[in-house]
Parts: C-alpha cells; structure tokens; sequence
C-alpha cells in the first residue's frame, strides 16, 4: 500500500504516464495546473483552478487520469477534485465538487462485457464512430474499406485489412470504428482492440508466467482482431512468431483481422518476411494529411459536438495554419477554449492568432524518432546498440542507457511503456526510475549535466 505520504510522487508518476499520451499544448494547458495536495481516506486529492477546468477534464480526460492511477496504483485510490474559491472564508476555501465512484471500475467492465467485449486487450473508445469520422480525399478509401468489413466481417476479400498513415491521421479512429460498429450490430460478438506494444507485453508477461497457452487461445478466440500500431513489432521476433500463428488460425477460420501501421508495410524493418506477404496479399488503404475542406469540416464537427459556436473566420484561420494532423486541429480547439475561458474573452480571430503565435513554437519543436536517439546516444558513449537495449550493467553503459530513456521521453511522444519496449522489453517503471535519476544527477553533478546537454543539442539538431 502507499503511505498518505507519497501523493506527490504517486500523481508525478501519472503524470509522465499522461504526458505520453495527449499533444504536448493540451498537457501544459489542463495538466501543469493541476496540484496533488493529499491522499486521505483512500483517495487522492487534486487541486483544479475553477470548476470549468474540473468540467473540461472530467468530461475530456475522466478515463485518461483514473487510467494513469490504475497503472500506478493498481485499483486502491479513487479521485476527488477540490477548487479553490476565492471569494469564501479561507476555511471554507477548498470544495469537494466530485467524487469517482469506488465501483467505477466494476461498472466499466460490466458495460465491457455487455458489449460483447472480453477482459484482455485494451477497452474499445465508444467515442470513435464512423458517424464522426469526417470523410474526405485524403481518407475516403479507408473509411469505405472500413465500413465494408465491419458491415462483413471475415467475409469480404479485404482480410486482413491493414490501414496506414502518419501519426494523428485517424488510424485508431477508424480501427475503433471498425469494432464498434460491428458490436452494435451484432456482426461480430467477440471483438478485441489492442494494440501492438500492449500485445507485445501481454505475450512476454504469459511467457514468464508460463501461460503461453492461453494467451494464444485467447486470440484464437475472436471474431475480430484489431491491432493498433504493428510498427512496434519490428525487431520482436518471438512476438511476430506469436503473431504469425494466431494470425493464421484467425484467418482460416474466416475471422477479420486489421491492422494499421504508420508506414506501408513494405517498409516495416525488421519484420519476417512471411508476415510481410501476409500483409502483400491483403488490402492496404492509406490515409494523408487532410486538404484544407476536410480540415474546415473536421473543425466544425468537433465545434458543433462539443456545443461550440465558432466564427467561421476562426475556423478558417485555425485550418489554414495547422495543417499537418487531425490530433493538432483539436489540441489546438483546446487551447484556445482554456485561454477563453480562464481570461474569460470571446473567441475571435485574435484569440486564435495569439494562441498560433504561442502554440507555433510547440509545433517547431518538432519529433525525432527514438531510434536516432539511441543512436546518437550509442555514439557519445561509444556504445553499440545491442549493448545499449541489453543487460549489462556496467556503469557507463547504465548511464547511456538512463540519458536514452530520459531523452526519448522528453522529445518523442511515446508512452513510457512504448519507451521500455524499445530499451529490451524494460518495465515503464524503469523509464521513470531513468527519467528521475538523470534529472536528479543533472542538478548535481556539472560533468553528467555538460555531457547531457551536449547530447540534447545533438538530438536536437536531428530533428
Ligand atoms: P492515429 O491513430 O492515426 O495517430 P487517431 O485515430 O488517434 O490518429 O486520431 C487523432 C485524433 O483525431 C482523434 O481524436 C480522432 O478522433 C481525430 N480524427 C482523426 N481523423 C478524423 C476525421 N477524419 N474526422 C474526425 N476526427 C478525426
Ligand atoms: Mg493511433
């Protein structure tokens, strides 16, 4: 159990988790302001400043937030939210305004089951649906395939269907989509959403409890397979042979399968050859970056859901400037809705302006990929890959392997969980353990901190 001591530490871990996981403007906008001030009677106590902000995250990130305490936790802490009052006596100050119910857990797996849902995987988004995709040149042939075989699942010639396209494109949304539509119709009953990285740690943990088994029959057991992110697998060989198998007996027994993947499988290093003319005999759909119609379309169906009623000079501006993914067009919408409501002005085209100069140097900052990282991490220490992702301990390849980790986080987005995978399979909990030693040995040691620097520059200059 954790002591009523560690509520900082606790809601530090969940929020490296968190960071991992939403655009880098929505975190600072809804997550920087957020003060852990207690643990008491078994739940945690966060500090939100006014009761908008407590209405955007429960209604935003409900699940993101009890998601990330889960995983810290385990399930013993539910969440309570405080405001600060201004205007009241300072006794009264603090208000409780909600409380997540102790069986909030129990009560989603019910509706799981309900839905046809089995317990492994990840739970599907009810929230993404084909009736909120919005269709345009740049996906119109993903939807279509989409629709098709969730309509048919197993029986059209697309199985497996594997969608690709650049990150933030509409991948999982559609993939989501697929599942949901086949449940509420009755197409399909068993259907499983998962995604690869999670496939992958799911396999190695049956391999180390010796469940391989039922691992395996669990998989074998669905009418639909959908795995999110297959780039993952590159390199996983014991993974892909899993994979491969389960893959086949899906398929003989006319059960869909579809997959996406952030490049044309072609492209996927590492893979297995066999894998990959699975994947050459199977439909692939792309998706680009939307034209400026779609993105104005996106725009104002996100508005109209989420009962805004925006300029149209706004949602222009916003389409014309932020082009490059879906997932910016709405974190950028965040944005400006925070400034709004905290500075309590209109949103008007100056709005918009302001928050593109500020959300533009965001955007410059720019991705590297965490395999450069390595690399150039792997190059300052003299170090080889290999000895980089393994075992040993020495100290200088444990050095170079916590800066890795630390830097990978600070300039990718991927989940500490993804970044674990990536160093040999780690534990997340090892990435925030490298995370934390090098942040504090950069305070107080100059060389470590020189040599650090040093390195970022470098992964900077990469990007
Ligand atoms: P990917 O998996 O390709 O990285 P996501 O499916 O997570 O991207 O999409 C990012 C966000 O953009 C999600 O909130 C999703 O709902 C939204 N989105 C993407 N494409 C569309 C679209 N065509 N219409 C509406 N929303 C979209
Ligand atoms: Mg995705």
């Amino acid at each position: 159990m954790y002591s009523t001591g560690d509520y900082r530490h606790i809601w530090d871990n969940c929020l490296q988790l968190i960071k991992g996981r939403i655009p880098p403007q929505t975190y600072s906008t809804w997550f920087q302001p957020i003060k852990a001030i207690s643990i008491t009677d078994g739940s945690l106590f966060l500090q939100v400043p006014n009761k908008f902000f407590y209405d955007w995250l429960d209604s935003h990130y409900k699940e993101t937030i009890q998601g990330s305490l889960r995983e810290v936790t385990g399930n013993g802490l539910s969440i309570k939210y405080t405001v600060l009052l201004t205007d009241t006596p300072s006794e009264e100050k603090e208000k409780i305004i909600e409380t997540i119910p102790e069986n909030y857990n129990r009560s989603i797996n019910l509706k799981s089951a309900q839905s046809g849902m089995i317990e492994r995987g990840t739970r599907i988004n009810e929230n993404y649906v084909f009736e909120n995709f919005v269709e345009g040149n740049s996906n119109q042939f993903a939807r279509a395939a989409s629709i098709a075989v969730a309509n048919n699942p197993g029986k059209t010639p697309f199985n497996p269907l594997v969608i690709y396209g650049g990150t933030g494109l509409g991948k999982t949304h559609l993939l989501q989509a697929i599942g949901n539509n086949a449940l509420s119709t009755g197409h399909a009953n068993k259907v499983v959403y998962v995604s690869s990285d999670t496939f992958t740690l799911d396999f190695i943990a049956a391999i180390q409890k010796n469940k391989t088994t039922d691992f395996s029959r669990y998989y074998r057991s669905v009418d639909m397979l959908l795995l999110d992110d297959i780039q993952f697998f590159q390199n996983k060989e014991q993974t892909q042979e899993q994979f491969f198998h389960i893959f086949n007996d899906l398929y003989q027994h006319n059960r869909q399968i579809v997959l996406t993947t952030d490049r044309p499988p072609m492209e996927l290093k590492g893979l297995q050859d066999r894998l990959l003319s699975r994947f050459q005999s199977s439909l692939t759909v792309d998706i680009q970056p939307p034209d400026l119609e779609t993105r104005i379309a996106i725009l104002n169906k996100k508005a109209s859901s989420d009962g805004l009623d925006l300029p149209y000079d706004v949602i222009e501006f916003i389409a014309q400037n932020v082009k490059s993914n879906v997932r910016e067009l709405e974190g950028f919408l965040i944005r400006m809705l925070a400034y709004s409501s905290l500075m309590q002005v209109d949103i008007e085209l100056d709005l918009a302006r302001k928050v593109f100069r500020e959300t533009g140097a965001v955007e410059k900052k720019g991705i590297v990929s965490i395999e450069d990282i390595q690399k150039i991490v792997g190059t300052s220490y003299s170090i080889n890959l290999d000895s980089l992702v393994g075992k040993s301990r020495t100290k200088e390849v444990a050095e170079a392997r916590m800066v890795a980790m630390y830097l990978a986080r600070e300039h990718t987005n991927l989940s500490l969980k993804t970044i674990g995978i990536y160093f040999g399979g780690r534990d997340h909990s090892t990435v925030v353990h490298a995370c934390k030693c090098v942040e504090e040995r950069k305070t107080d040691n100059e060389q470590f901190s020189a040599r650090v620097i040093s390195i970022q520059e470098k992964v900077r200059n990469a990007i």
